[in-house]
């Protein structure tokens, strides 16, 4: 990767093109009617390499491959990285540096997303990717010199490729006896403030490869798919993580599990859930009567700008405000019930492991859960493009069964990793077991919930 910088550089740019173009060139073309089709209307066809190819494949490339796609393809950091290079150059603010950003940004675009229907409409995309674009090259310009602070601290998605990089079986592994050993060399650029020295994992690396080889230290490797959750997940390795990123990032392993829990088995199963939940349509009834009982007439208005919620009067696709709280309303509802639910049954599980109450075992034992996790975004976004697929005339009978055979997977994957987390603290069998039945009652919720989506409703 080090020898191909300049392939490299290129291929982010021809990205970088193929982005914009994706994003502007449908705003110039109507919207797509009934017989439109994939290959013949710019929108669908934008729409389909957005949310049916690139996000989910994106999701996926973290764990076979890691932060790749940070490093090497994505448009948004390479334009950030780009504008840093030329910008201001200030210091990181203290803001920038909270550790609530990988929840919180996630949380934001995911609800936005909703109601405005990004999943649909080119303005929408334009607003909610090309905003974020915009503001990643507002950041590169303000702080940093030829970095990327805003992927490493404010990328909506940081916080979720950040977890799911660490089951990715290859990293940058640093020997450190080498590196010290090595006489002092010309410092190498790592774009998003990887204290290369005492890199432990592959969560904060984007595998841009430009620090392979430096100082006969650093060498793209293969490792378990386990190592990292299970040896540097633990009390020790987390202060030693924090540690890692220079003193400017305090341990923020709570975030972390309140991502897993409440974010991507939470909020995204509520995002992915609502359009299908008969739940959702009973509420929008039983609240349109007793608003209408009350005369509150306003709900009922939907004379709301596109880039609040979605208005497409043309396409039959309005939401009013009643629809916009539901949405909202429904999103948090099924956060704090999965999310909930998770953390007392993980709770539960990390208790049996030891005496007393420990934050540090229980975040360790939540990052079991990152398999469903990871799975469960990669099979709600790809439902988009079987949807689009379905309407192109394709059969598709074969995704249930793959979409089982994955979530089987994942449950069997996270179950693993509860085991062998579980082996690093428990002093008997009975407490290891205990642990684990935390997990896999955390397992049966998050399945179950996929099971009212794609076979019960
Ligand atoms: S640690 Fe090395 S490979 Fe990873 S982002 Fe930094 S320079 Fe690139």
């Amino acid at each position: 990767m080090h020898a191909h910088g300049r392939a490299i550089r290129t291929t982010q740019w021809i990205i970088v093109l193929v982005y914009v173009a994706l994003m502007v060139l449908p705003l110039i073309a109507p919207l797509p009617d009934r017989h439109a089709r994939i290959l013949n209307h710019i929108t669908l066809f934008a729409q389909f390499m957005f949310w049916g190819i690139w996000w989910p494949f994106v999701l996926l490339s973290m764990v076979l491959f890691g932060r790749i796609w940070c490093g090497v393809l994505c448009p948004e950091g390479a334009l950030s990285e780009f504008v840093s290079r030329h910008g201001r150059g200030g210091a990181i603010p203290r803001w920038i540096r909270w550790g609530g950003w990988p929840f919180v940004a996630f949380a934001g675009t995911t609800i936005y997303g909703q109601l405005v229907s990004v999943y649909q409409y080119p303005g929408a995309v334009l607003v909610v990717l090309g905003g974020s674009t915009v503001a990643a090259m507002i950041v590169g310009y303000l702080y940093g010199r030829d970095k990327r602070v805003w992927c490493k601290y404010l990328c909506p998605v940081n916080g979720v490729f950040n977890l799911l990089s660490r089951l990715a079986p290859v990293h940058m592994k640093v020997d450190a006896a080498a590196y010290v050993a090595s006489p002092r060399t010309q410092g190498v650029n790592c774009a998003p403030l990887v204290p290369l020295r005492h890199m432990v994992g592959a969560s904060d690396c984007h595998v841009c490869g430009r620090c392979e080889g430096y100082r006969g230290a650093i060498a793209l490797s293969p490792r378990s798919p386990t190592e990292e959750v299970v040896m540097f997940g633990g009390p020790g390795e987390q202060a030693l993580s924090g540690q890692a990123h220079g003193g400017i990032h305090h341990n923020n392993s709570g975030w972390y599990s309140a991502l897993i829990a409440f974010g991507m088995l939470g909020l995204a199963m509520g995002a992915f859930h609502w359009t299908a939940s008969p739940w959702f349509v009973a509420a929008k009834i039983g609240a349109a009567q007793w608003l209408a009982e009350h005369d509150i007439a306003w709900m009922f208005r939907d004379d709301i700008p596109w880039f609040i919620l979605t208005h497409y009067p043309d396409q039959n696709d309005v939401f009013n405000w009643l629809d916009g709280a539901l949405i909202l309303g429904y999103i948090l509802a099924t956060a704090l019930v999965m999310g909930g639910a998770i953390s007392l049954t993980i709770g539960a599980g990390s208790r049996l492991l030891g005496k007393g109450w420990t934050a540090a075992r229980y975040h360790h034992l939540m990052q079991s859960l990152i398999p469903i996790g990871g799975c469960g975004l990669f099979i709600g976004l790809s439902a988009s493009t079987v949807t689009l697929l379905r309407s192109e005339g394709l059969r598709m009978a074969w995704v249930p069964t793959t979409r089982m055979a994955m979530l089987a997977g994942a449950t069997a994957w996270s179950c693993w990793l509860a085991w062998r987390i579980s082996g690093r603290y428990a002093h008997s069998l009975f407490a290891r077991v205990g642990a684990l039945a935390g997990v896999v009652a955390a397992l049966a919720l998050v399945n179950y919930a996929w099971a009212l989506m794609f076979w019960i409703w």
